[in-house]
């Protein structure tokens, strides 16, 4: 009888620890691994289809061999997600912190010749950049390697997207007052013509500025009457315009008495206007642009001292009915103060004019240039690169003028416009500019 129940006991116990076994095989695969979710540009993708495919629990060494858990990795079907139209040259893809790796491939479904774009990892995703618009499908493989307590799986995703970069021009504002200056910026997309820009407010020239980018100064001259004008952008795909409602700025007047013989020695020399024409005139003119930013940072006010007569000034001289405008700022200063670039530019013009004296004007790109008249001495030669600080002259009283002081001024082709909101950060050549249409 002992050995009846000791035999007894011992069945127990295998029945016991065959159920044991038994509960813990079926309780195995219940604790399973989150299915992980992708995004691409925030549209998610699942990759589990039947909701249990999933990255499963490993067994223990020792049962390794008496219970045959699934030891392949579960390969999951994609679902497909459906991005849309994507107007951008790169697109963000979101996925877990925890794979192991993230390959992608990138392919143009309707390409029969060539259909893959692009493979890599994820690093070199993020690097990746469309050149072309169209259809794409991207294929996405997140892997998680095996360890102590997991078996290694796969999940498969894929997106569907179109993409559909056209140019954008972009203008500083629609609104502005005389002298001020509208920045327009082209971002040209896959387009690989530069753009052009055209507008009754004057010559203006689109600069490349990174990569398939563009910028233009639009100049609101002074004596801009207040009204509205367009801007043309032409794109290649297309023209964009941008409207701009002009609004007066207020000039201050002023009543002067010019000395005779200062009028005698400038204004009234035979020939003087052509002289003016020929060496200051023509740098109004296209050729006179230089096609890249040359510019960098705030301009500076030359010289510091009294200004003796503003920007945009009704000048009315020796009693005449009719005014005059004054085109820049004079700035009053001891005669040899030295004058530095407002920026750094390229001088394309360095000389004497007999109606303003030694003269230097300084490109900055684009055709936005600085002028600095009435030098007593000019210390820079045309084609002279200089950076800002730059000494390219002292401060005289040469030409049209009664005392020493720097006659400074902005130009855009041949209109003038206001060098303060340049002087004090205001300008938008600096700032933030909005769609156009
Ligand atoms: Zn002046």
């Amino acid at each position: 009888m002992k050995k009846v129940k000791a035999f007894g006991v011992i069945v127990m116990i295998l029945i016991l620890l065959a159920g044991a076994a038994a509960a813990y095989y079926v309780l195995l695969p219940a604790r399973t691994f989150d299915v992980p979710v992708i995004s691409l540009e925030g549209v998610e993708a699942q990759a589990a289809t039947g909701g249990f495919h999933t990255r499963l629990l490993r067994e223990p060494d020792w049962l390794a061999d008496r219970i045959p858990i699934a030891k392949e990795s579960p390969i999951v079907s994609a679902n497909y997600a459906d991005v849309g139209k994507v107007a951008k040259k790169q697109l963000t893809l979101d996925v877990p912190a925890d794979a192991d790796s993230c390959t992608f491939e990138l392919i143009r479904p309707f390409d029969s010749v060539n259909p893959v774009v692009a493979e890599g990892d994820l690093a070199e995703w993020q690097d990746f950049e469309f050149t072309r618009n169209g259809d794409y499908s991207l294929t996405v493989s997140l892997h998680y390697d095996e360890d102590e307590t997991y078996d290694a799986a796969d999940f498969n995703y894929q997106f569907n997207f179109t993409i559909d970069v056209q140019p954008v021009v972009r203008f500083s504002t629609d609104r502005a007052v005389q002298g001020d200056i509208i920045r327009v910026t082209a971002d040209m997309g896959f387009e690989t013509d530069a753009p052009t820009i055209e507008s009754e407010l004057g010559l203006c020239a689109f600069i490349p500025m990174g990569e398939n980018c563009y910028e233009a100064y639009v100049p609101i001259g002074y004596n801009q009457a207040a009204s509205a004008k367009d801007i043309i952008v032409h794109t290649g795909a297309k023209d964009v315009t941008g409207h701009v409602v002009i609004t007066p700025a207020g000039f201050e007047v002023e009543y002067f008495d010019m000395p005779q013989e200062t009028i005698d020695s400038t204004m009234n020399v035979p020939g003087a206007s052509q002289d003016y024409k020929e060496k200051l005139g023509v740098l109004a003119e296209e050729r006179y642009i230089v096609w890249e930013k040359l510019w960098d940072g705030r301009f500076i006010q030359p010289v510091e001292g009294t200004i003796t007569s503003s920007f945009g000034l009704y000048r009315y001289i020796n009693g005449s009915t009719t005014a005059s405008r004054h085109q820049g700022i004079d700035i009053a200063a001891a005669e040899g103060t030295p004058v530095p670039a407002s920026n750094r530019g390229q001088v394309v013009f360095a000389d004497f004019v007999i109606m303003t004296g030694n003269t230097v004007v300084i490109e900055h790109g684009a055709g936005l240039k600085t002028i600095y008249m009435h030098l007593s001495e000019i210390d820079c030669a045309e084609g002279d690169m200089v950076e800002q600080g730059d000494i390219i002259g002292l401060v005289g009283s040469t030409g049209y003028s009664t005392g020493p002081h720097l006659h400074f001024e902005v130009r855009i082709g041949d209109q003038s416009v206001s060098p303060w909101p340049l002087i004090d950060g205001t300008s938008d050549i600096y700032g933030e500019e909005k769609e156009g249409n």
